[in-house]
């Protein structure tokens, strides 16, 4: 029997579909806040009595409403924001229905009490089922808008029991809010329970993003948080937040997302980021995610759900993917300290351990302020020789502080030359002109001086301004650690002091310490190690530093170097035609027959013959041949496979003309000629060679060579310029006390 069909009573009808709009308080105020952010507020404040259901009470300072609108602005379909329906298309502000006072009206007491810029007091005006009770009365109030809205679904029974929990409700609250804060940072909100004087959410204007993070979910998510953003134009969107790496996780997925600056939801994004995390994160447990997407406002449909809840755009799977790819590669390329983590984890490496831990205690930077205890977190390893990264690379037969096995140098004393045997004549491998050799302590010459440190200030000008290199006087030899000459030469030529000079203005005072106090870990390979320093650890890129060392040492040594002498002459000329024959020379016919050019280079050179061996202690004999090379540390021989390039180089790349600009340059092109770099290595390793043993033999030297001898000397010698922080060329992988709390998860 079909049943008789009535009208619906209108205020029916309307409690109805106000219950569609608004399900719980925690949607109107999430609507009352888009109003108070559209009206341009800086300042939101929410008080809520029994989770929102008794009362609540939105304030903000925003622009307000004007006198004549409040008779209607509870009246559905009022709005100040929308006119056509074309306008739909490029809506910039959240309201746009003019549903959500008027919706609540039908369902809650509500009054309004604002004032605009221009009008002189304040108005009040309370509403039931979309309409003004009475005329507005004027009150005094402050510039802004306060709304009430109290017995939420008085008039709804069934809601009314649906809700019976408040402090459900009030969770609900405070998540809504305080994700509303966190994407609009630059303004301020709270929100508290009336009668509290704390409040449960508070951000504050000038907090920033992660400011509002840390606020609202704690520190331990906000300090493992990488900034992600991304926007492709042919799709129409950007994309921009913060996500945990994957130090961070927990038991439920956070996920803050916007959508042109509204809170929604989208399944099909959280499943494709959780998707790049399960590769990252232990089993069953979840990130932390903040994103805004702003994708252009013809490509998104609002008009969907009353509660604007769901929102769908055009080319929504490939805006996905590429959120998805963006994210898995910012979260590979924060994996540093997580890495360290595993190498932590590796047996032998056990940090409780008391044999080579020592209490950080004396070390200002970690103690400061700290109680007696000493936490494990807070301990450093001093003792650079436990556990090194060789320890876990090569268990059995671990070369520690030995020295290399083929040492052949012969030292002449009183007259301090290292002698370098070519193994082979033919210029075709060069490198095999030297035995790699180390050299006893105590008869070998190094060519520093210990006093160079001691004053980073150039020396003093003697008055004898006329003599610009005089001999030491005997009774100062004992200074002289290095012996590199009889008597060392004092220098006072303008050109080099000012360089002196440019080192030590440009020198970093934390790296320098850094540098004097660091623990070797381990080299990654022949251009990068690690290092260790307090509760810091360091990836230090060799090449660079060698390179920069020798540069100084060549500028503050200047003119009192020992000799590498080469036992059998390097013949400038075919030096010089292996460097043309190399497609890096960048020879063109268009320069001419290389073999002139190389008889050019030799005579040129030696023209200088005589400074390059008083200064330099480059040696080139009447033929043209190169018999000596600077010594500029201990047991270092430079990368002979650069030999040619380096000729090539000291001919053309050197200004010859100043003499300050000559000994920069030609002090650049030596210091790159002698830093360490990857082909040093696999000439050492000889790979021709059949023979493993060897091999590893060679890896062995370039590794000690790394530790012993360049680290070594960066320890006492290196003045680390500033932009060395700033380069990548000293880079900081982790702190200790951070990583720790990966090791509370556990
Ligand atoms: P909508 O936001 O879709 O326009 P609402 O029902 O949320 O509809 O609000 C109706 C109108 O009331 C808005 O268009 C706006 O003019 C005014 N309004 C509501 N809240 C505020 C506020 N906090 N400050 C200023 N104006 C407001
Ligand atoms: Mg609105």
């Amino acid at each position: 029997m079909a049943g008789v069909i009535r009208r619906l009573d209108e205020t029916v009808v309307n409690r109805i579909a106000a219950g569609e709009v608004i399900q719980r308080p925690a949607n109107a105020i999430k609507e009352m806040i888009e109003n108070c952010l559209d009206a341009k507020s800086t300042s939101i404040q929410v008080v809520v009595k029994e989770g929102g259901l008794k009362l609540i009470q939105v304030q903000d300072n925003g622009c307000g409403i004007r006198k004549e609108d409040l008779d209607i602005v509870c009246e559905r379909f009022t709005t100040s924001k929308l006119q056509k329906f074309e306008d739909l298309t490029s809506i910039s502000t959240y309201g746009f229905r003019g549903e959500a006072l008027a919706s609540i009206s039908h369902v809650a007491h509500v009054t309004v009490t604002t004032k605009t810029a221009d009008a002189k007091c304040a108005y009040r005006a309370t509403y039931s089922d979309g309409k003004i009770k009475a005329p507005p009365k004027p009150c005094a109030g402050n510039q802004g808008t306060q709304i009430i809205v109290e017995d939420l679904f008085y008039n709804v029974n069934t809601r009314r029991k649906a809700l019976k929990n408040p402090s459900e409700e009030y969770a609900k609250i405070l998540e809504v809010v305080g994700r509303y804060a966190i994407h609009n940072s630059g303004i301020s909100f709270s929100v508290k329970k009336q009668g509290d004087t704390v409040s449960d959410v508070r951000t504050l204007s000038n907090a920033s993003t992660v400011d509002n993070i840390r606020s609202i979910f704690g520190n331990a998510v906000s300090r493992e948080l990488i900034e992600v953003g991304c926007e492709d134009s042919s799709l129409a969107f950007k994309m921009k937040g913060y996500i945990t790496n994957a130090n961070y996780s927990v038991k439920k997925c956070i996920f803050l997302l916007f959508i042109n600056h509204r809170l929604v939801e989208s399944a099909a994004l959280r499943k494709a980021i959780e998707t790049v995390y399960a590769a990252y994160l232990p089993k069953g447990t979840h990130p932390f995610l903040y994103l805004s997407l702003e994708i252009s406002p013809q490509n998104v449909d609002v008009n969907v759900h009353p509660t604007k809840h769901e929102v769908h755009f055009l080319h929504e799977d490939t805006i996905l993917e590429c959120v998805q790819q963006h994210v898995e590669s910012k979260l590979l390329g924060s994996n540093s300290s997580r890495m360290y983590f595993t190498q932590t984890l590796l047996p032998g490496a056990d940090c409780s351990s008391s044999e080579g831990v020592k209490s950080a205690a004396n070390s200002s930077a970690v103690s400061k302020g700290a109680s007696d205890k000493v936490y494990a977190h807070q301990m450093v390893r001093t003792d650079s020789r436990e556990q090194k990264l060789d320890a876990f690379l090569q268990p059995a037969n671990n070369p520690r502080s030995t020295a290399p096995m083929e040492v052949t140098i012969e030292v002449n004393a009183g007259s301090p030359e290292a002698v370098v045997r070519p193994q082979d004549a033919e210029m075709e491998s060069v490198s095999d002109l030297v035995e790699m050799g180390a050299v006893q302590d105590t008869a070998m010459p190094g060519a520093l001086s210990k006093s160079r440190r001691s004053s980073l200030v150039p020396p003093r000008k003697r008055p004898r301004e006329d003599v610009d290199i005089e001999m030491e006087q005997e009774d100062s030899r004992k200074d002289m650690t290095a012996a590199c000459t009889p008597r060392r030469r004092i220098i006072n030529l303008t050109s080099v002091l000012t360089l002196q000079e440019e080192i030590s203005n440009q020198a970093h005072e934390r790296l320098q310490e850094m540098l004097h106090d660091h623990s070797f870990v381990g080299c990654v390979s022949p251009q990068w190690a690690l290092a260790q320093y307090q509760t810091k650890l360091y990836l230090l890129n060799t090449t660079k530093l060698s390179q920069e060392l020798f540069y100084q040492i060549l500028i503050y040594d200047f003119a009192n170097f020992g000799v590498l002498r080469l036992s059998e002459p390097a013949p400038l000329y075919e030096l010089s035609m292996l460097a043309l024959e190399d497609p890096v020379s960048g020879w063109t016919e268009e320069d001419g027959p290389k073999e002139g050019l190389a008889e050019y280079i030799v005579e040129f050179l030696k023209k200088k013959t005589e400074m390059l061996k008083d200064y330099f202690s480059l040696e080139i004999d009447e033929e043209g041949n190169l018999t000596g090379l600077p010594l500029l540390i201990e047991n270092y021989v430079p990368p002979l496979e650069g030999l040619p390039m380096f000729i090539l180089r000291l001919a053309t790349e050197v200004n010859w003309d100043e003499e300050k600009e000559c000994f920069e340059s030609l002090s650049k092109e030596l210091a790159m000629f002698y830093s360490i770099r990857k082909q040093y290595i696999i000439d050492e390793a000889n790979p021709t060679s059949s023979q493993n043993e060897e091999a590893d033999c060679g890896s062995t030297t370039w590794k000690w060579t790394v530790e012993h001898v360049l680290y070594k000397a960066f320890r006492t010698y290196l003045l680390p310029p500033k932009h060395f922080a700033e380069d990548g060329n000293i880079l900081q992988l982790a702190n200790l006390p951070d990583l720790y709390k990966v090791f509370e998860r556990c």
